[in-house]
Order: C-alpha cells, then sequence, then structure tokens
C-alpha cells in the first residue's frame, strides 16, 4: 500500500475539502498512511496562497481533526516549505514549532519571481527558458544542502508550463542530484504535474532514473487541493518509478525515515 504525502487543507486559500473527507478517501483507496504538507506560513504577510503564522494552530486542529477519522491509519503533519535565500532563520524556526514528521523543501520563487503562478507565466520571456532553468536548479540545490528538509518536492517544477531550454537537460539534472544525494535527502514524485500544462510528472523520468542509480530516496505524492486529488494518479507513478529502478520507497515519523518495499505499492486507484 501506498502513502500520500503531499496533500493541502484550505488554510492555504487555494484548497478545498475537509480533514475528514481527505481521509475518507485516502482510506477508499487503501493508502497504508497520509501526511499533510501544507503551505508553509511566513514570518508576516508575503502572497495569498499560504497560511498566516498566526493559524498554525488551526492547522494542528485539522491535524487533529483528520487522525480522529482515520482511527489507525497515520496521519503525518508535515509543511512544504518555500525555499527563498535569506530565510534560513525562519525556516530554523518554523521548524522547532511542532513535532513534524517532516518538512518538504520546494522552490516556488526565483528572488521575487512565483515562476509556478499563472499569473507571472509572462515572466519566462523576460528571463528566457535557459535563465530561468540556472537559476531554479542552483536555488534547488541550496535548498537541498540546507539541511532543513527532509524531502525535495516536485524536483523540477520548473517545467511547469513546459519552458524548457535546448539540449541534454542532464546539465540541469546531474549537480541537483549530486546536491540531494550529498544531502542525504529524498525527492518526491510528484503527479499534479500530470494535470498542468506540461502534462508530465515531476520529475522527468531521465531525473528519476539519475536520481535512482545515485541511491536518493523516493515518495510518491499527489499534492492534493481537494479530496479527489489524494493518491492521482499513484499507479502510474508506481510505473514510473519502476521503470526508473526502484523497488523501495520511504516514510518519516518525527523527521526519522523509513524503507518500505515498492513491491507493495499497488493502491487501488
Ligand atoms: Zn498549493
Ligand atoms: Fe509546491
Ligand atoms: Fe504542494
Ligand atoms: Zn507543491
Amino acid at each position: 500500500m501506498l502513502a500520500d504525502y503531499h496533500m493541502h487543507t484550505p488554510l492555504c486559500r487555494h484548497a478545498t475539502g475537509t480533514a475528514a473527507e481527505y481521509v475518507a478517501r485516502a482510506k477508499e483507496l487503501g493508502l497504508a498512511e497520509i501526511g499533510f504538507s501544507d503551505h508553509s506560513p511566513m514570518p508576516s504577510y508575503f502572497d495569498d496562497w499560504r497560511m498566516l503564522a498566526e493559524e498554525l494552530p488551526q492547522y494542528f486542529d485539522w491535524i487533529a481533526e483528520a487522525r480522529a477519522a482515520a482511527g489507525a491509519m497515520p496521519v503525518r503533519m508535515a509543511l512544504e516549505v518555500d525555499w527563498l535565500e535569506g530565510g534560513e532563520s525562519w525556516i530554523e524556526n518554523l521548524a522547532s514549532r511542532a513535532p513534524w514528521d517532516y518538512l518538504i523543501g520546494s522552490v516556488h520563487y526565483i528572488g521575487a519571481w512565483n515562476f509556478d503562478n499563472p499569473a507571472e507565466k509572462q515572466r519566462f520571456s523576460d528571463f528566457g527558458a535557459e535563465e530561468a532553468w540556472d537559476r531554479y536548479w542552483q536555488l534547488f540545490a541550496s535548498a537541498a544542502r540546507s539541511g532543513f528538509f527532509d524531502i525535495m518536492g516536485h524536483p523540477d517544477l520548473i517545467k511547469k508550463f513546459g519552458h524548457r531550454p535546448p539540449g541534454d537537460l542532464r546539465r540541469y539534472y546531474e549537480p541537483a542530484i549530486a546536491a540531494v544525494a550529498d544531502a542525504g535527502l529524498a525527492i518526491e514524485i510528484n503527479t499534479a504535474g500530470l494535470f498542468k500544462d506540461v502534462q508530465e510528472m515531476y520529475p522527468a523520468p531521465e531525473f528519476l532514473t539519475l536520481a535512482r542509480a545515485a541511491g536518493v530516496p523516493l515518495t510518491i505524492n499527489s499534492d492534493a487541493h481537494a479530496p479527489s486529488e489524494v493518491a492521482r494518479s499513484f499507479p502510474a507513478a508506481t510505473e514510473l518509478a519502476k521503470a526508473a529502478g526502484y523497488s523501495e520507497l520511504v516514510r518519516f515519523t518525527g523527521r526519522t525515515r523509513r524503507t518500505v518495499p515498492l513491491t507493495d505499492g499497488q493502491s487501488q486507484t
């Protein structure tokens, strides 16, 4: 049975559903466990797609509600934390606020540019795919090396709208994977990319094959922003993982990682 470790809540202002509905869907699909990793707050108002720091107690209430509904199915408590240069002390602060099971590190900003926001897609033409990719992957590697995270989120998110530089993309993938491997982090297959312009899971098959060869552990996640999206396209993600050579996945409790076989990984979806 699979786990889904990347799920949001309405506290981030662009997700829907109740804790009980997410849990019910996970149980319907026979998931072994789930984890909420909503968009982390910032020290003060930052953008309109995350909880406020003063809403953290409501997030803890959401987790408690989900746990009450879940019975024997574990519900992990996590955050999807934005990597911003200069944001280190805030991440440290956040990490100390709760007994998190894991922290997902995600790059959604290149400087002040929220590149995965459809409202800011136009700026790809200012940067050009090459420059955007250069800067994205540098940030990705610095996030991985920061030591703050357990899982790197949607590794090649920069392809979301289909912008890709020409040529062999291993020049971007290899240093990023080296950073993840050196830091001892896991990555995720994030199935949400299938439903974006790029119509491909994150990361690309070639990235995943290189990550497997480098010994980088894997999770499979949906990035659900609605109960109907829980564990979306997990059978295809399982096939992608196997094709890349993976035979194991990892899970987290209290920021300690353990390994489970991927051959157990059939969900009923
Ligand atoms: Zn979101
Ligand atoms: Fe994200
Ligand atoms: Fe997310
Ligand atoms: Zn995400």
